[in-house]
């Protein structure tokens, strides 16, 4: 069952040949089976998850539902997930019990789906490799000693490995594409304002955005359709006509525009990589697609620029952890002063003190303008790129990260050489724009992820464009060993 796209397990549900109970317990056992290798999921809500199909059969039964209902599904453990521990990879939410549902799950659950549990993820979303998790590090299951990429490498990983139909992620500066690359599946990153962040635990709030991981851009096309649109109790939500994604999955590429930056071809990106991708582009070419060099100028600015507004605003979300109104409280504090230092020191990880403190650094009185300042004005030439590049190009494309996935422990004592992970994925953020990562040919038994990135609100041509590769290619399909 797990090898069938969403739209045939929406057909076997319809058509009787198993119901939504049967297919949720088939991903559960899975899930038993095979996850204690990979360290997927934080959370699996076994009761909740019957519960929900139950329901979604009966609504099967009396011919109602849409295509998502009784499809088992999972969510990353940032959205907040009423009555379900929402812990964000954090020991600071281990005991929060989220009162309410996020956006995007509230409108999947409308839709129909089974929530399998809560996937694991670096620690905040602050990560590359999801090796920052306080649930220990996720495995690729590609190769079990390589990091799945992150920070939503426990929906990449499940998701290649199976473990449910689809999964969501948030991308802040390549966290869902970088992932979706390093673990062989289908990702996408919608326009910022695209899908809510109500109830998607902030990182760094002007670059977050949630979208779907799955097995195709078919299926990606269903899940997106669910979690967009205009959503009141988000105030940069934008109110934008939402397009029927599956509707245009396959128009024609013939004379579509596509930009290749010379700056993402680099010497910094591996050799095999480039292989693929430039065999993923001729692909796009037999299908008449007319391929031209771009530049992006800015590009090499991107991460440094990125590395000062994203933990400026890290800073400023994860000051109201402070262990008074909820999260992580310290033992025995002394006074009010050893509370907050201590919950604050035990709470948080590594890695997210680190950010908080170059964020508290950049804002500064003394250094606001030299960094935090300079950082915005930077961030305006990134995104004038894109639009110059735009007036000439439909698409742009290629690799979404520079490497294929590394091993466990390889880059966690050097965090520049981890921050290049992100690369080619970052000034998209810093734009606002839509991009998308879809698996090409493997290297050395790795997958490799061929980026696809559109102008704003473009995600329907984002998904047509992936969909087409996809028809003639199997890359989508392979599944790891022992899956
Ligand atoms: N790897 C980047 C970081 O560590 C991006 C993370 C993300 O997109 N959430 O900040």
């Amino acid at each position: 069952m797990h090898n069938n796209s969403i739209t045939q397990l929406a057909e076997g549900l319809r058509a009787g040949d198993f119901s939504s109970v049967e297919l949720t317990r088939h991903y559960l056992q899975r899930i038993n089976q095979l996850d204690e290798g990979l360290n997927s999921f934080i959370t699996i809500t076994e009761e909740q998850a019957l519960a929900q199909a139950e329901a979604a059969d009966k609504k099967l039964t009396a011919g109602e539902g849409g295509v998502l209902t009784g499809i088992p599904i999972a969510h990353k453990d940032i959205f907040c997930t009423q009555g379900v521990r929402t812990s964000c990879g954090s020991r600071m939410l281990d005991n929060f019990i989220s009162p309410y549902d996020a956006t995007v799950v509230e409108r999947l659950s409308d839709a129909g789906v089974v929530m399998l549990g809560k996937t694991n993820m670096d620690e905040f979303a602050m990560g590359s490799s999801n090796e920052t998790s306080f649930y220990g590090p996720v495995r690729n299951p590609w190769n079990l000693d390589k990091v799945p990429g992150g920070s939503s490498g426990g929906s990449a990983a499940a998701v290649a490995a199976r473990l449910c139909a689809a999964a969501t992620g948030t991308d802040t500066g390549g966290s869902i594409r970088q992932p979706a690359a390093l673990c062989g599946i289908t990702g996408i990153k919608p326009t910022y304002g695209r899908v809510s962040r109500y109830g998607m635990i902030a990182f760094a709030s002007s670059l977050d955005q949630a979208g779907p991981m799955a097995a195709s851009a078919e299926d990606a096309a269903l899940m997106l359709q669910a979690m967009a649109g205009f959503d009141q109790r988000d105030s940069t939500s934008m109110q934008q006509p939402l397009p029927d994604y599956s509707a245009t999955l396959n128009e024609s590429l013939q004379g579509l525009k596509v930009g290749l930056p010379k700056e993402y071809f680099d010497e910094g990106l591996d050799a095999g990589v480039r292989q693929s991708v430039e065999q993923a582009i001729e692909v796009y070419t037999a299908l008449g697609a007319e391929v031209r060099e771009i530049t992006l100028p800015n590009t090499g600015l991107a991460v440094a620029t990125y590395y000062v507004v994203a933990p400026a605003e890290c800073s400023s979300n994860l000051s109201r952890f402070d262990g008074v109104r909820g999260g992580y409280r310290c033992d025995n504090p002394v006074d009010l002063e050893d509370l907050y230092k201590r919950s604050r020191s035990e709470g948080f990880g590594e890695e997210v003190k680190l950010r908080i403190l170059i964020g508290a650094y950049v804002l500064s009185a003394g250094y606001y303008d030299a960094y935090y300042l300079k950082a915005q004005k930077l961030r305006h030439l990134i995104s004038d790129d894109f639009k110059q590049a735009f007036e000439d190009v439909d698409v742009i494309m290629g690799p979404a990260s520079p490497t294929t996935a590394f091993g466990v422990g390889e880059k966690s004592d050097d965090p520049v050489s981890m921050y290049l992970s992100d690369v080619y994925t970052i000034a998209t953020n810093m734009a606002g724009l839509p991009g998308m990562s879809i698996p090409c040919a493997p290297v050395g038994g790795l997958p490799v992820g061929l980026q696809i990135i559109g102008n704003y609100f473009d995600e329907a041509r984002l998904l047509n464009v992936a969909h087409q590769f996809q028809q003639q290619t199997q890359w989508h399909q392979q599944l790891p060993e022992g899956v």
